[in-house]
């Protein structure tokens, strides 16, 4: 029996990749329900006559009448905006790609968990704004969250079943992105093509840029502690340039268990697809002779302040981790539209948080995924008042 899907934030890195390991496998073994993009009407429609979902939605209302301009006559249904994926997410299925970047990704997830299908968590966002809410949501509905995010996957597979209870701490590999070896002194100069250019990983923009300020070790620390339900103190990282172990589980009698693999997503994508069982990948076997060595390093807290920050934001509450997220989000678009320097990043998360900090605006814990996205949208309204004096 084929395995219905949704894949929220089909056109992306993570989309694609995902839409790649589909396409090989046996015909008939998935069955797609939904497609979505946000503003890539062409691409959406392309991926959608090839694999025929149920519905295509494009999360930019405008665009609504392009896309069913371009799949008239295909039978497919299209829709458009914010309600339509929240819509689109909620269809039955067994199993969904949360692959769409950022808070924009919440309330589609959340509607999917809801539905009760297998939540394929690549949307990290999600457990950084509304760990809370999405693990109760999860618990409630019997539902399973995979996470497809390559550290926290390799930790989800080295967890030996019913030996949560004996974890010391688990590790996450980070590889240091492209200033890894940069001195303090040449990181104020850093331009947009440095910064997206991953020693490792093919990523999608935003990512990329977290990648380089070490942002994204910083998130996926909040992420692991609330999917895993660890406190911070359990949860260290590691910088491993080869980025060939992805992550470590310690147990109390000092067995490591980690997991290998090239640093290829569709090796995580691909144990989520086929949960509880295995599928083939393309991906490259590791040769490990060839590699001979795996190497390790402590992070550079001092070149690196993200990673500080997350880890004050994780210790003050979800208020803070979401208010973290929002401001990272508008600061590095801010970067990718070159109106921000590199530094200036970690400078304007940290002003947000002091700043809505001292109002009392960040709550310990959220009631509901409703309160999480107020926060965004006040840190948002900050950093981007904030930034009106800087010249576009
Ligand atoms: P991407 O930018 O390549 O793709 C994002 C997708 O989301 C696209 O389909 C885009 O159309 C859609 N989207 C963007 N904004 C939207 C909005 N406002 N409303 C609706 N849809 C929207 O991103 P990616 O690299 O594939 O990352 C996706 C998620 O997976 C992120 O949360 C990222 O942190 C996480 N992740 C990615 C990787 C990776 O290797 N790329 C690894 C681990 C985790
Ligand atoms: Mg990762």
């Amino acid at each position: 029996m084929s395995r219905r899907i949704s894949i929220l934030g089909a056109t992306g890195s993570v989309g694609s990749a995902t839409l790649d390991l589909i396409s090989r496998a046996e015909p008939g073994t998935f069955d797609i329900v939904a497609l979505t993009a946000h503003t890539n009407v062409a691409a959406l429609a392309e991926i959608s006559r090839a694999w025929h979902p149920q519905i295509a939605v494009i999360g930019d209302e405008s665009l609504a009448g392009e896309l069913s301009d371009a799949l008239s006559g295909t039978g497919i249904e299209t829709a458009g905006g914010p309600d339509a994926l929240i819509e689109a997410a909620s269809r039955p299925v067994d199993y969904t790609m949360a692959a769409i970047v950022g808070s924009a990704g919440l309330r589609p997830a959340a509607a999917a968990l809801q539905s009760g299908s297998i939540l394929a968590l690549a949307n990290k966002e999600c457990l950084v704004c509304a760990g809370d809410y999405f693990m109760e949501l999860a618990n409630q509905r019997g539902a399973r969250i995979l996470p497809v995010d390559s550290e926290h996957n390799a930790i989800f597979q080295a967890i030996y079943p019913g030996h949560e209870k004996y974890i010391r701490r688990i590790i996450l590999t980070a590889s240091g992105g492209p200033f890894r070896d940069w001195p303090a002194e040449k990181m104020a100069g850093v331009s947009r093509a440095d910064a997206l250019a991953h020693p490792v990983w093919s990523m999608g923009d935003k990512i990329s840029i977290d990648s380089a300020t070490l942002m994204n070790k910083g998130l996926e620390v909040i992420e692991a502690c609330r999917l895993f339900q660890l406190p911070p103190g359990m949860v260290d990282i590691v910088v491993h340039r080869q980025s060939v172990i992805h992550g470590l589980v310690e147990y109390i009698d000092g067995s490591i268990l980690a997991q290998l693999g090239s640093p290829d997503m569709r090796i995580p994508i691909a144990s989520t697809l086929a949960w509880p069982e295995r599928m083939e990948t393309p991906s490259a076997p590791l040769d490990l002779a060839a590699l001979a060595r795996l190497d390790f390093e402590a992070p550079d807290e001092a070149r690196f302040p993200a990673l500080r920050i997350a880890r004050e934001a994780l210790l003050a509450g979800e208020g803070a981790t979401s208010c973290l997220n929002a401001a990272n989000e508008v600061a590095v678009g801010a970067f990718l539209a070159g109106r921000i320097g590199f530094l200036d990043i970690s400078g304007i998360v940290s002003g947000c948080l002091d700043a809505m900090d001292r109002k009392s605006m960040l709550p310990k814990r959220f009631a509901g995924i409703d309160d999480a996205l107020d926060i965004d949208r006040l840190a948002r309204d900050f950093v981007t008042q904030r930034m009106t004096g800087i010249p576009a």
